[in-house]
C-alpha cells in the first residue's frame, strides 16, 4: 500500500468496525488508539443475528461489496483453522411467508451467479436435517450453501488482540468520547473525562449513536435506526447449523451450542420507555422460543438464556454509510446495517483510504455526498417485490 501515513489515527467505537478498522491500521504500521465507552462488542456487535449473506436484491455496488465482505471471511477462515468455532459457512435457508413466493427471489440469485439452489420440502430433510421439513413453505425454500454465520464477540476479540500486537492502544470503559473539529478539521477526540487525545484523523464508528454524533458536528445522514433485539437461548440438545430465515423467526447457532433468535415481529413489539430502557415483552420472548421450535426438527423443547437489546444501526436509504466526511477533513465514518457481512472488508477499505489518502472506487456509492442536494442517488437498492429478510 502506498501511504502518506498519518501519525496518529483515534477509532471512536469498540464494535465490528471500529476494531476491525483499528486492526487493519495497524497491521499496515499505523500508529491508532481506539476508545469505546464500554467493553469491546457491547453494541449491537454483542446481540447481532450475524448471518453472512449478500441474499436476495440489492443494488450492484452493494451486492459486490458484500462479496467481497464474504470473500475475506473465507480468506480468514482458510488462513485461521481455529475460526471454525466462531465462524461457519454452513449454509442458510430461508423461505416465503403466506401468500407471498421467493421463486423471484430464487430466479434473480442465479441469474447473478449466487450460490442458491432450490429444495422442495422433500429434500429439506437431506440438505438440512437440522431443519423441521412440515414448517417449510409449500412450494419450497432458498439454500444457500455459501453463506454461514459468525459470532462477532469473538472475531472483535481476535481483531482487537492482533491491533494490539502491532502496537494499537485500546481504551475500553473509555465513557462517551465525541470527535474535537477545529476550523473544519478533526483535531482529536475528547473523552468523556474531558481528556484530549490529539489525532491527525479520527475515525467514528459508534453504530447506531453515527447519526447523532454527526448531527453534533453540524452534518446530517438519514436515520432508521430501530430498537431491536436478540434472545439468547440456553444450550440446546440438537446440532443446528444451518441459519434459517424463516417468516416468523431468524435462527443461528452459537459457538457454546446455543441459538440467537430474532425476529421482525418481535423487534416491534420492543416498548421503548421514558428513560429510554427498552423492554422486552415475555409474550415475544415466549413467541421467538415458539416459533424457533417449530422450524428446527424435532420440534426440541427451547429455553431462554437471556435477551440483547440496543440499538440495530440502520442508515435511511438501507445502505451503507462509509468514507471521509466532505465537510469535515481528518474524519472518517462507517455506520451500516449488515455490519457483520461487512466487518472485515471495510476495516479494511477505510483504513486503506486513511492511510492513502485516495477514496476507495468500491465505497464510491457509499458517502455521504449522496445525501447532498441533487446529488446523482443511481441505482435503487432495494428490489419491490423481494420480501427477503435484509441483513
Ligand atoms: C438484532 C440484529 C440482527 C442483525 N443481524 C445481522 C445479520 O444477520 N447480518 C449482518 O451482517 N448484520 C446483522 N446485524 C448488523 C450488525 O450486527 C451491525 O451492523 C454491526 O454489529 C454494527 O457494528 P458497529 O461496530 O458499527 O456498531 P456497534 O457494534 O454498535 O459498536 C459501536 C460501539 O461504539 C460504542 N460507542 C457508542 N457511542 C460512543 C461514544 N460516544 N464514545 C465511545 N464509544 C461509543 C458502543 O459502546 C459500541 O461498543 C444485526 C444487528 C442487530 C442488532
Amino acid at each position: 500500500m502506498t501511504t502518506q501515513q498519518p501519525a496518529h489515527v483515534v477509532v471512536i467505537g469498540g464494535g465490528i468496525l471500529g476494531v476491525s478498522t483499528a486492526a487493519h491500521l495497524a497491521r499496515a504500521g499505523a500508529q491508532v488508539t481506539l476508545v469505546t465507552d464500554g467493553a469491546l462488542a457491547d453494541g449491537a456487535s454483542g446481540r447481532s443475528i450475524a448471518w453472512l449473506n449478500s441474499s436476495g436484491d440489492r443494488s450492484a455496488p452493494y451486492h459486490y461489496l458484500r462479496l467481497l465482505g464474504l470473500d475475506r471471511y473465507r480468506t480468514w477462515s482458510a488462513r485461521r483453522p481455529e475460526s471454525r468455532d466462531y465462524l461457519r459457512f454452513d449454509g442458510a435457508l430461508k423461505w416465503a411467508g403466506p401468500g407471498e413466493s421467493f421463486r423471484q427471489t430464487f430466479g434473480y440469485e442465479r441469474a447473478g451467479g449466487y450460490d442458491s439452489v432450490w429444495l422442495d420440502r422433500a429434500d429439506v430433510a437431506t440438505i438440512t436435517p437440522d431443519v423441521n421439513a412440515d414448517a417449510v413453505a409449500e412450494e419450497g425454500a432458498i439454500f444457500n450453501p455459501g453463506e454461514g454465520w459468525v459470532n462477532l464477540p469473538d472475531l472483535v476479540a481476535v481483531l482487537a488482540a492482533e491491533a494490539v500486537d502491532a502496537g494499537a492502544r485500546v481504551l475500553q470503559h473509555a465513557g462517551r468520547a465525541r470527535v474535537e473539529v477545529t476550523d473544519d478539521v478533526a483535531t482529536g477526540v475528547v473523552l468523556a473525562d474531558g481528556t484530549v487525545v490529539p489525532a491527525d484523523h479520527v475515525v467514528l464508528a459508534t453504530g447506531g449513536e453515527v447519526p447523532a454524533q454527526l448531527a453534533e458536528l453540524g452534518v446530517e445522514v438519514p436515520d432508521a435506526t430501530p430498537a431491536a433485539f436478540v434472545l439468547f437461548t440456553d444450550p440446546v440438545d440438537v446440532a443446528v447449523t444451518t441459519v434459517l430465515n424463516t417468516p416468523r423467526v431468524a435462527v443461528r447457532p452459537t459457538p457454546d451450542g446455543r441459538l440467537v433468535l430474532d425476529a421482525d415481529w418481535a423487534e416491534k413489539s420492543i416498548v421503548v420507555g421514558d428513560d429510554g430502557a427498552l423492554v422486552v415483552p415475555e409474550e415475544s420472548v415466549q413467541g421467538l422460543l415458539d416459533e424457533a421450535s417449530k422450524v428446527l426438527a424435532g420440534n426440541p423443547v427451547l429455553t431462554a438464556q437471556r435477551v440483547g437489546a440496543g440499538l440495530k444501526p440502520i442508515p435511511g436509504d438501507g445502505d451503507p454509510v462509509v468514507g471521509a466526511v466532505p465537510a469535515i477533513d481528518g474524519l472518517h465514518v462507517i455506520f451500516t446495517h449488515s455490519g457483520a457481512t461487512l466487518g472485515l472488508i471495510l476495516g479494511e477499505l477505510v483504513a486503506e483510504e486513511v492511510l492513502t489518502g485516495t477514496p476507495s472506487p468500491v465505497l464510491a456509492a457509499f458517502g455521504l455526498g449522496r445525501f447532498a442536494e441533487g446529488a446523482d442517488l443511481g441505482e435503487v437498492g432495494i428490489g419491490a417485490w423481494a420480501p427477503v429478510p435484509q441483513r
